[in-house]
């Protein structure tokens, strides 16, 4: 198709940023709106696997991901109390050599700040900030764009990714089941010179048990210890990345635990432990029209169980692109977009959900068969790390 074609995006998130990127690299013309006022991202951690890293190395940021980016050996999946390995997935050099890229943890505001700068470098005024969405209109001709403020824009093409609360998700789908998974997760950064040297190699550890699991990785070239901790809770609460929380509340959750959990909390910024509520949206399959279109966790939000929701959004924001280049109208391309990635996505939003399960089966033995049956290192080299966002076929 020509790429004279006026594209919007609204939302500057990963995935709005990636697109921008992998139009703007391709010859389009595009333009993001978003609603803060500022760039910026939270602090959290973000794993990236191959299938993603494939997409940022394809924008030229291979050199400035190796400064901040950190490559983990394997996932290691341990019992609570005795630390106990029930499951090993190696990364490091086996995941680089077995699919052609690395897998990394990445700082989310190293990894958003790289996406803006290189938006900026490939178009100055690309992003428009303070500009919130409220919806949209389209015709066999265009779309438009109106932002609260009474802003009309034009173009061909609209894309929401405008996130988990996205505005474009509500016009094109109506109102779609959030259900409470009943788990919050927990959220905290530690620079790791308050650790103990080496107290955890240079993996993501996953840990098991009763009613709850935490994970534990490093970020940012290894000068800061990422905590997820996910926790089984009555009490639904804000769905929000910034809400804290008193540090004891997180400290009571992990009672009884690994003395490495232990050790890791107590080194904690008491003032900056997160906490926030993780609810279960089914995926859905109609998210395109014949001029909008839905992408990342607009169209599929996920639980953050196979940490694939930023992952899954960069790939769209590859495949998108091409399916706009390969199409002969935009009609076209919405839907061969959305039929190339409904069942992709759709497995990892479903088996996100599934994998709680695994994670917290209390006896010991059944952990141990459970995760022999499911056996994670072959299953994700199988589907999950094996696509090529690239060079998939789309048909
Ligand atoms: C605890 C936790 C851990 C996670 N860990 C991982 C992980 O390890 N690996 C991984 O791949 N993923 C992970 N994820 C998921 C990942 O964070 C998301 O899937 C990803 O950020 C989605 O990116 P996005 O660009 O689609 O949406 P967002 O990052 O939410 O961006 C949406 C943007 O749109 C803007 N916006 C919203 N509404 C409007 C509007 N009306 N008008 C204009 N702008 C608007 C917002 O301000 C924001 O900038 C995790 C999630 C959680 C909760």
């Amino acid at each position: 198709m020509k790429k004279d074609l006026k594209v919007i995006i609204v939302g500057a998130g990963i995935g709005g940023l990636t697109a921008a990127a992998q139009f703007l690299q391709r010859g389009f013309s595009v333009q993001v709106y978003e609603q803060a006022s500022v760039l910026a991202e939270v602090g959290a951690g973000i794993q990236s696997s191959s299938n993603a890293v494939k997409v940022l190395y394809d924008l030229g940021l291979k050199k400035e991901l190796d400064v901040f980016a950190v490559r983990p050996q394997a996932f290691e999946y341990r019992r609570y109390d005795t630390a106990e390995l029930m499951h090993r997935i190696p990364l490091g050099q086996a995941h680089e050599d077995a699919f052609g890229a690395p897998y990394f943890h990445l700082h989310r505001a190293d990894l958003h700040e790289l996406l803006a700068r290189t938006v900026h470098r490939l178009a100055p005024d690309c992003i428009t900030l303070n500009a919130k969405a409220i919806k949209y209109e389209e015709s066999d001709h265009g779309v438009s764009l109106h932002l609260i403020d009474g802003r009309v824009i034009h173009g061909d093409v609209l894309i929401g990714a405008d996130g988990i609360k996205s505005a474009i998700r509500a016009q094109i789908l109506g109102q779609t089941a959030v259900n409470y998974t009943g788990d919050i997760a927990w959220r905290g950064l530690i620079p790791v010179e308050k650790l103990p040297k080496g107290i955890m190699e240079t993996v993501s550890t996953v840990w098991c048990g009763p009613k709850k699991h935490a994970v534990m990785y490093y970020l940012r070239a290894g000068a800061l210890m990422n905590f997820v901790g996910l926790v089984e809770h009555d009490q639904p609460e804000e769905e929000s990345w910034t809400q804290k929380r008193p540090w004891e509340e997180l400290k009571r959750d992990y009672e009884g635990w690994h003395p490495m959990i232990q050790t890791v909390i107590d080194a904690m910024d008491k003032d900056a432990c997160y906490r926030y509520a993780l609810n279960n949206r089914p995926p859905v399959s109609n998210w395109s029209t014949q001029r909008a279109t839905l992408l990342g966790d607009a169209a599929h939000p996920t639980l953050p169980y196979m940490a694939s929701g930023a992952a899954m959004a960069i790939e769209d924001a590859a495949v998108i692109v091409r399916c706009l280049e390969q199409s002969s109208s935009v009609p076209d391309a919405m839907q061969l977009f959305q039929r190339n990635r409904i069942d992709r996505t759709s497995k990892i939003v479903v088996g996100s959900t599934e994998s709680r399960g695994l994670y917290r089966i209390e006896d010991v033995q059944a952990m141990k068969q459970a995760f022999a049956d499911q056996d994670l290192s072959k299953s994700r080299a199988q589907w999950l790390y094996s696509y090529d966002p690239l060079n998939v076929a789309l048909v």
